[in-house]
């Protein structure tokens, strides 16, 4: 950036004046002025006048500054909950120093620290929702987007890192101006070979931790603007050639709870020993019905999420503020098991199994089941709140059999009790659509509705046939709109393309630059 945002001579900004300009809503007013609060350099700079983002690890802000030159300029402030671990925000820091602000990639314009709380600033960039779009994407639209997504993968990938959530919320899109930028490195891994070097330290439950506590935050008191890059004094963006905090071995075992399985019909799990080591069983038509169902999978989590006692007295001292390391203190400050895992809809089957070789593939992966959606027209597509009804849920689309001989090539072996064949990507996306007719038989009885593949009740009884009948005929586009918007003639090539993409197995899965080669962009240059 090439003009820095002035220091204005008002020293405080209230929310009061930002409620002038326009109206906020009262619990955002408060988390706004709490922001203020918990970091008040940001008042000199900035006026944050809304929250754009809030998620389970951070709260985004929109705050204008005014430039050396008079200019205003708008930013996205992420606020990163107080907790965060030092290793991991200093790991997403650096994700966006090294590999941002070009390709797609979200860039990284100022950090702000007091005590535990980072703001991370980024340019602001104007987006669309994207469920509020899917549906009303033309094909040269869709065949941009994923386009530019590949981009902003291959760009990533080359640095090393693993994106390890990439879903269209963090996938920044403005459709007017075509601009697009993948945000929220919050999760992401290196590689074994990584060039950030913060990756090689951040391990997969570094989410928790936190600074300092006690004297010490009283000693950190005062804070300085810090730009970024090139060679961060950042505590935030501390190089550490330490060991790794210590990584949580993911379970061998994937259990269903006494709850879930007095839910499930006895023939859809294999009874005897379903859950040793390495083996999943997936109940086959289980979920996506009944309340019930969920409530018993959410506590689930919610048991494996006990919080952990604070591991930090407040008579300890830190000692490695400012300095380019990472103390014994803060690597010794307890970690709570916070499974921020991505969503699962998203996740490629080696993730869902806990194939412990996991790497850049499985973004790919997600890519692959953004583009079903760009396809489809539906979002989310796989709607699934936990892994194994994820897996189920790949299964219908990409096949029983297959999903299972794949996950064997990675070492997981799946029982599945029903055989659910794989689908042929175009006559899905087609049909659901509202494309094509869905009684040639051309897909299995359940999809032969336009109804949501993930949506398939037990059994369809002729009031449910009914409801769908209706629905289809609500949802047909006039074949002239559908023309128009390029749908009537997809080329073969996306389809091909997403089938590479939604390869099972990692290891022959497509790879962000082979699919920038694949005749479907040949003729989109840089
Ligand atoms: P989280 O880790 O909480 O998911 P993200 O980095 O994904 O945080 O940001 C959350 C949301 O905030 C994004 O989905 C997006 O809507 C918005 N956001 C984040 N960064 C920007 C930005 N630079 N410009 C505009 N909006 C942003
Ligand atoms: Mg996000
Ligand atoms: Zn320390």
């Amino acid at each position: 950036m090439e003009v820095a945002p002035t220091v204005q001579s008002s020293s405080h900004h209230t929310v009061e004046n930002n409620r002038s300009r326009h109206k906020i809503p009262r619990d955002v007013e408060k988390d706004i002025e709490y922001l203020y609060e918990v970091v008040p350099q940001l008042s000199r700079i900035f006026r944050i006048v809304d929250k754009i983002g809030e998620g389970t690890f951070s709260s985004v802000y929109l705050a204008e500054a005014q430039m050396t030159d008079g200019s205003r300029k708008m930013f996205a402030l992420k606020h990163l909950i107080p907790t965060s671990h030092p290793m991991r925000i200093a790991a997403e820091l650096q994700c966006l120093t090294v590999a941002g602000g070009t390709e797609n990639v979200m860039g990284v314009t100022y950090c702000f620290r007091k005590e535990h709380h980072v703001v991370i600033v980024m340019p602001y960039m104007e987006h669309q929702t994207f469920v509020d779009i899917v549906g009303s994407l033309n094909f040269e639209e869709v065949r941009h987007y994923i386009c530019h997504l590949l981009k902003a993968l291959r760009h990533i990938h080359k640095f090393g890192i693993i994106h390890r959530d990439i879903k269209p919320n963090n996938f920044l899109f403005n459709r007017q101006r075509r601009e697009y930028a993948l945000v929220d490195f919050g999760l992401a891994q290196g590689t074994p070979d990584t060039q950030i070097e913060q990756l090689k330290v951040v391990k997969s439950n570094a989410h928790k931790g936190g600074w300092s506590s006690g004297r010490v935050e009283v000693a950190h008191g005062k804070q300085k603007l810090l730009p970024l890059p090139p060679n961060t004094r950042n505590p935030a963006v501390q190089s550490s050639t330490k060991a790794p905090a210590k990584r949580s071995c993911p379970p061998s075992r994937i259990k269903l709870t006494k709850g879930q399985l007095s839910k499930l019909k006895k023939e859809e799990v294999i009874p005897q020993k379903m859950v040793s080591s390495k083996r999943i069983s997936v109940p086959v038509k289980t979920p996506l019905n009944g309340q019930k169902q969920k409530a018993t999978v959410l506590s689930q989590t919610l048991r494996n999420q006990k919080p952990k006692p604070a591991a930090v007295s407040q008579t300890l001292t830190c000692s490695c503020y400012m300095t380019d390391r990472i103390c014994n203190i803060c690597l010794s400050r307890k970690q709570q098991v916070a499974p921020r895992a991505g969503t699962p809809g998203f996740r490629a089957p080696e993730v869902l199994t806990k194939c412990p070789n996991q790497g850049t593939a499985i973004d790919m992966w997600s890519a692959g089941v953004i583009l079903l959606s760009l396809l489809s027209g539906r979002y989310p597509f796989f709607k699934a709140s936990d892994d194994m009804i994820a897996l189920t849920q790949i299964m219908t689309i990409r096949g029983s059999r297959e999903t299972i001989e794949a996950a064997k090539k990675f070492g997981k072996s799946i029982v599945c009790s029903r055989e659910l064949p794989r689908l042929d990507l175009r006559i899905l996306c087609e049909t659901l659509r509202g494309l094509r007719s869905c009684d040639d038989g051309s897909l299995p009885v359940e999809f032969q509705s336009s109804r949501h593949p993930t949506e398939i009740k037990q059994d369809a009884d002729s009031s449910a046939k009914k409801q769908l009948s209706q629905s289809i005929s609500g949802s047909l586009k006039r074949p002239a709109e559908l023309q128009e918007m390029g749908w009537d003639k997809v080329p073969d090539e996306i389809y091909d393309l997403l089938d590479k993409l939604l390869d099972l197995n990692p290891a022959t899965r497509i790879t962000a630059s082979m699919a920038l080669q694949h005749p479907l962009f040949k003729d989109i240059k840089d």
